[in-house]
């Protein structure tokens, strides 16, 4: 498996610190507002990580962070007229009300700034001792000088940063490029006792303080790429001030999820939050449209992109109903176990494109790839239990991988009934969401809208009028042309069969 480690600017080999156990450290959001879609895109891009890890077997522990006391939680709780810690706590149940719609899965731990002051205050007391931090009127900062790799994970240097640096803005500092662990409070603001005097930490040091608490070593750090510089540098120059080995072993970023070409944020105003756009689109469309791109690249957030995942999964459904709804015959055939071997195919690409830096775009054109096989393989064909079984049972868990729990209602509930033949009907019985139940003898329920959508995969107009002129010709016998036709449609790999109903096409 490899993963791109933004420390080195390579995709490497991924091992991990002990064997089988995964320790991930994830950075969390704000909490003074619903969040957005584009925080959505780390939740949803670090949980399908972490559900692939564990699907190789790894133990995962995962923490991430709630930064519960800041600048703009406290202009909120002024706004609000609530004390910040009620702000916090609100917009935290909010975020794991989000979460939970999503399907992340929940975290081993959730730490909150507010929770970890003695462990802060430690922490900064010791880089204090060691030298790599002064106390300044009230402030502590962090001496980015005496940090020996400063600006090794975002490839940037002192120098150059000193000479981009506006001038002193803040006389307390010793360079510009100094970082603050304790900053004093202002009236009325809350605060925190501590050896420098009423305050509270900066930002950068709750998730050292945090990580090394929480776990023994950090074998991946995530986060979205906005928080390289100069979160994650100063992450990186505080924890290793005082240990010897690296903070954190692989550091991975995912993109920007972008509105009008710009980063989604709150403080530019150019974010939906996730319940707007749940509004419009199911959960599910919306995790599926967030994985549908590469994570490490940027995304722009568009309703007609939503669509269209929407119609992608809708299609995945499809295929799924069809083969819970398909399968008359109760032995499997020896054709069918030999495109049954042919499908495993699909497990194998899936997962190559995963074990390469988690390749949800390509993974996701694996899911699609298989939809389409199966649909060939069921449409216009009698086939086996066991097939369509084995076909959805590999279908459901791809998509599993990807947190998509598929057969729940787009919209609709749709009841399907296997006819005692080949084929069944569907029947609209109510336009309520509903989650999907099904039962494989008698009447089936779920999602599925019609029996065409299997062709869609496949344009079998071409190859049906190819075929009626073969029988025309054949009955001109014009075995030149009828030949012809036949060799024609072998090339694109159709294959004819004359039984004594008609004329059966497969394609190989
Ligand atoms: P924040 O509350 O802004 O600190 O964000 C919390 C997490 O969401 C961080 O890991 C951010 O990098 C990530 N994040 C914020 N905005 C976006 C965005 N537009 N696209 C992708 N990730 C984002
Ligand atoms: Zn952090």
């Amino acid at each position: 498996m490899k993963i791109y480690n933004t420390l080195t600017g390579k995709k490497e080999d991924f091992v991990p610190i002990q064997e089988n156990q995964v320790n991930m450290y994830v950075c969390g959001p704000t909490v003074y507002n619903l969040l957005h879609v584009g925080n959505m895109r780390c939740y949803v891009v670090f949980d399908t990580v972490r559900r692939y890890l564990e699907y190789k077997g790894y133990k995962v522990t995962m923490v991430q962070n709630f930064t519960d006391v800041d600048d703009k939680i406290i202009q909120r709780s002024l706004e609000e007229n609530i004390s910040a810690s009620d702000v916090a706590d609100k917009y935290i149940k909010e975020a794991f009300i989000d979460a939970d719609a999503l399907k992340i899965c929940r975290a081993d731990h959730y730490p909150r700034v507010t929770g970890e002051m003695d462990g802060i205050i430690t922490m900064i007391s010791q880089l204090i001792k060691a030298g790599y931090a002064y106390v300044s009127d009230g402030h502590v900062f962090f001496d980015a000088h005496k940090s020996e790799k400063y600006g090794k994970l975002s490839k940037k240097n002192i120098d150059n940063l000193l000479a981009g640096a506006r001038v002193v803005v803040n006389d307390q500092k010793r360079s510009p490029v100094d970082f603050v662990l304790w900053k004093p409070n202002k009236p009325g603001e809350p605060y925190w006792e501590s050896p420098w005097g009423n305050g509270r930490p900066g930002w950068h040091i709750e998730c050292s303080v945090m990580a090394k608490k929480y776990l023994d070593h950090v074998d991946i750090h995530g986060g979205g790429e906005d928080l390289i510089f100069p979160h994650h540098e100063n992450e990186i120059a505080q924890s290793e001030a005082l240990q010897a080995e690296p903070f954190a072993k692989y550091w991975m970023h995912n993109g920007p999820l972008t509105s009008g070409h710009k980063k989604m944020s709150k403080s530019l105003g150019n974010f939906f939050t996730l319940r707007e756009v749940a509004e419009k689109f199911p959960h599910e469309v919306i995790r599926f449209f967030l994985l549908s791109g590469h994570y490490r690249m940027p995304m722009e957030y568009s309703e007609a992109l939503l669509e269209s995942s929407q119609k992608g999964l809708e299609r995945i459904n499809n295929c799924w109903a069809l083969l819970i709804a398909l399968g008359t015959l109760d032995e499997i055939t020896e054709e069918e176990k030999a495109w049954l071997k042919e499908a495993k195919n699909f497990k194998t690409n899936f997962d190559a494109r995963m074990d390469n830096d988690f390749n949800t775009a390509d993974a996701v054109a694996i899911v699609f790839e298989l939809v389409k096989f199966a649909n060939i393989r069921i449409n216009g064909n009698v086939v086996s239990r066991p097939f369509t079984n084995k076909l959805r049972e590999l279908l459901e868990q791809l998509c599993g991988l990807l947190g998509l729990e598929i057969g729940l209602t787009l919209g609709r509930s749709i009841s399907v009934k296997r006819s005692a033949n080949f084929g069944f009907h569907t029947d609209i019985k109510t336009e309520n969401t509903m989650p999907f139940t099904h039962e494989i003898d008698g009447e089936i329920h779920g999602i599925v809208t019609s029996r065409e959508s299997a062709k869609e995969d496949f344009d079998t107009s071409d190859i049906e009028a190819k075929i009626a002129r073969r029988q025309e010709a054949r009955k001109n016998k014009d075995w030149a042309t009828a030949d012809k036709i036949r060799d024609d449609l072998a090339a694109q790999g159709i294959v004819l069969e004359d039984t004594p109903t008609g004329v059966r096409w497969t394609q190989k």
